[in-house]
């Protein structure tokens, strides 16, 4: 079920998507997919969301890609915190209100198959990376996800094992142990090549620093704070 509600900047659409699944990655980390409606989005664009009624919504990245006939968002429960822990307890059936879609993270047309594309993401600041997998799945990219132990890899197995490299600080995983700042100095670029970055501010402001001493041009650096 999806219901229109029309608020007065027509601008901004806000809807209520009846929630169809929540698929539980980790005991604190899951997907919850809903009805799509009407809401048409570029990958690397977020929502904002939370149940219908309650006062406090947030923003959420959305994961599925532009041709799928649903929504998801991938989330991770914040103890304490307001909306996240809310969304976890949610039930199929109930409806979530959805705001969006929002911002402008995402791939330009022309550099979509033209450009090598570096996609460097904490935690769940993959969400939007998994969303321009699925959209454009001819493209040319390398996904550096950094989490704290292997069970945060989520659904790594849906992207090209020679595309992903998983940086985890707390345990081994035959990869590489430890944080993404601590891969990126040993990691070969070139200058051409266009980076995301996606997750939480210190993991970016290091990253960004870590990728102009190594001679990346400001401008092909993209930035997208999730807190
Ligand atoms: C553009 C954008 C996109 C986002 N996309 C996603 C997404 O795809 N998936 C997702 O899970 N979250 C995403 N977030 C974060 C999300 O909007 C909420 O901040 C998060 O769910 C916590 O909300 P809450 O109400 O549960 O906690 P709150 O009550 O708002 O916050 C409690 C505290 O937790 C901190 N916090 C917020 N997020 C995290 C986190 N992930 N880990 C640890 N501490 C945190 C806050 O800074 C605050 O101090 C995004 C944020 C932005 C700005």
């Amino acid at each position: 079920m999806y219901i229109e509600k029309k608020v007065s900047d027509p601008a901004i659409s806000t809807n209520f998507h009846k929630i169809r699944q929540i698929r539980f990655l980790t005991e604190s980390t899951f997907i919850l997919r809903f009805d799509r409606g009407n809401m048409q989005f570029k990958a690397g664009q977020h929502i904002i969301s939370g149940l219908k009624g309650e006062l406090n919504q947030r923003e959420y990245s959305v994961y599925s890609g532009e041709s799928d006939d649903y929504l998801e968002i991938l989330v991770r429960e914040v103890i304490e915190g307001n909306v996240s822990v809310r969304l976890k307890h949610c039930k199929p059936g109930q409806l979530l209100q959805v705001n969006g879609p929002f911002g402008s993270f995402g791939l330009e047309p022309f550099d979509v198959f033209s450009r090598k594309l570096v996609f460097i993401a904490s935690g769940t600041g993959i969400a939007p990376f998994h969303s321009l997998v699925s959209t454009y799945p001819g493209i040319n990219y390398t996904l550096i996800h950094g989490v704290r132990y292997n069970k945060e890899a989520y659904e790594r197995n849906y992207y090209d094992p020679d595309r992903y490299i998983l940086c985890t600080s707390q345990e081994s995983n035959g990869g590489h142990k430890g944080r993404v700042t601590g891969f990126l100095p040993g990691y070969v670029v070139d200058p051409d090549m266009l980076f995301y970055m996606c997750g939480n501010n210190n993991m970016i402001y290091e990253v960004y620093h870590i990728l102009r001493d190594k001679g990346i041009p400001e401008e092909n650096i993209f930035p997208e704070v999730y807190f």
